[in-house]
């Protein structure tokens, strides 16, 4: 399997391998890396598929797609990754051994609603479903290049905690992640901060999440700084972390399926698109999906582009801070793979529009085709729906599941059972992805219910661990000298 940009002119060009592409981020184009072609699942794969573990079947599906590494490495890899020991957080009414709980949540009218719990592991949101693998990846590949690597990220919560219990302790790994001083909950705070493992090193900047951000951008600018630290990142556009989202796609068809001929839809809470586009791959794969619903909150910059053809950054003026916060995005970085998709993965075109972006701001499909020849916003044979929820649905439907359904449901997770209960079918099965647990976001559920979220086993007092970070001002050249202080390079 060779992968080529979205933005490439030429494709027989710049083809290159799974392992190539593992390490790095954008390709040299600024586009993003895409399979040169899908690899199909037929049907009676499928049927073999559903007597399969967990990490059976995500070593089933990353051998399609990473090729290059031997197939022995990629079954430990699997192995050592999904296993119910990393995945423990599980709720008491889950079933225990299962990485990716199922659970019914209503039948009504031949319509049912499942949810699918995707974050029972460390950190408690769905990013350790696949940042959990990418720590193991990166180190065998670290291992077998005889190289190593110094991640430099910024983060408001989610993917910089989900980054650390990834890394931590890997052999040839540095962790040096940039959180904004005292802005973070303290939950997601003591979870970072308590790490004591000697790769991991947090960095409070006295200043806001943009601060952060923009001293990322800074460091890695100066690209002789880079080389010479070997500085990379783990930012949701790595194909990897997308690989391993398509795994639970194909995982929740195969739980809730009985035969091949049932299609079932999924909503996913959506803010950088790169949770959903793993659905769109796992579709494109073959697996039977119906619709796929993406859910926004008040930062509908995708809602808006499905209803209407308009796709349209938002300054940070207009990016507004919500309590769904990890769906908080001015743009969605994994779209433009979508994109690709959309127009018959036409490098040339999307490159156009993309710099359109740059230059203003946005661009409309609006009236024209896609490549499956149907006209803009009805791109049928793409099967998206959209929609968007906002902080009072947020709390009704927190309020309403809890009532309902028995169980305490995050924000974010809210804003997907919201939208998924606006485009449910008759006879066709609608799964919605959970993508934190409760505990992580306290507040909203208090302001809900007038009680606290109850924690898995272990966090009950994560606040009172000693923490260990460097507090910072706003200032590169500091980050530069710590980091370079720590390397030794
Ligand atoms: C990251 C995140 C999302 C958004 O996922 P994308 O892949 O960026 O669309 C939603 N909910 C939670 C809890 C997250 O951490």
């Amino acid at each position: 399997m060779q992968y080529i940009s979205t933005r490439s002119k030429d494709k027989s060009a710049s083809k290159r391998s799974f392992s190539q592409i593992l390490l790095e981020g954008l390709a040299p184009d600024g586009g993003l890396y895409m399979p040169e072609s899908y690899p199909v699942v037929t049907g009676q794969e499928l049927d073999k598929w559903r007597s399969l573990s967990y990490a059976e079947l995500a070593f089933e599906i990353l051998g399609k797609f990473a090729d290059d590494i031997p197939e022995k490495d990629l079954k430990m890899l699997a192995e050592k990754t999904y296993t119910p020991e990393v995945y423990r957080n599980v709720r008491n009414d889950d079933a225990l051994d299962a990485i990716t709980p199922l659970r019914l949540l209503e039948e009504k009218d031949g319509r049912k609603l499942m949810l699918l719990g995707l974050s029972n592991g460390p950190t408690l949101a769905f990013k350790d479903m696949a940042m959990q693998l990418l720590g193991n990846l990166f180190e065998y590949e670290l291992k077998r290049q005889h190289a190593e690597l110094n991640i430099l990220g910024a983060t408001s919560g989610d993917t910089g905690s989900a980054a650390e219990y990834a890394m931590r302790g890997k052999k040839g790994i540095r962790v040096f992640m940039l959180s904004p001083y005292r802005k973070m909950s303290a939950f997601q705070t003591a979870q970072m901060f308590s790490l004591q493992d000697p790769n991991i090193f947090n960095i409070a900047i006295e200043g806001v999440f943009d601060d952060c951000q923009d001293i990322v951008k800074a460091v890695s600018n100066d690209l002789e700084y880079k080389a010479r630290q070997k500085i990379g990142t783990v930012n949701s556009i790595n194909w990897a972390r997308v690989v391993a989202q398509v795994v639970y796609y194909f995982r929740a068809y195969l739980m809730a399926t009985t035969g091949n001929e049932e299609k079932v839809s999924f909503t996913v809470p959506s803010g950088n698109f790169g949770n959903i586009c793993a659905g769109h791959i796992a579709r494109m794969m073959g697996l039977p999906i119906d619709r796929l619903v993406v859910a926004t909150n008040e930062n509908d910059v995708l809602d808006e582009f499905f209803r209407t053809g308009v796709y349209r950054v938002r300054k940070s003026e207009e990016t507004w801070h919500t309590s769904s916060p990890s769906m908080d995005i001015s743009k969605a970085s994994n779209f433009e793979r979508f994109v690709y998709d959309l127009l018959g993965q036409d490098g040339e075109r999307v490159n156009g529009l993309f710099r359109q972006i740059e230059t203003k701001g946005f661009f409309d499909l609006s009236g024209q085709y896609g490549s499956d020849g149907n006209e803009f916003p009805q791109v049928k044979n793409y099967g998206f729906e959209s929609g968007k929820s906002t902080h009072a649905d947020r709390i009704e439907t927190i309020r309403f599941v809890q009532k309902e359904y028995g169980i305490t449901i995050d924000p974010h997770t809210a804003d997907g059972i919201k939208v998924a209960r606006e485009h449910q079918r008759k006879g066709v099965t609608m799964i919605v992805l959970e993508t934190a647990q409760a505990a992580k976001f306290n507040e909203t559920i208090f302001e809900a219910l007038s009680r606290n979220a109850a924690r898995p086993a272990g966090f009950e007092r994560i606040e009172e661990l000693p923490q260990r970070f460097t507090v910072m001002p706003i200032d590169d050249g500091e980050v530069k000298k710590f980091i370079a202080e720590r390397t030794g390079l």
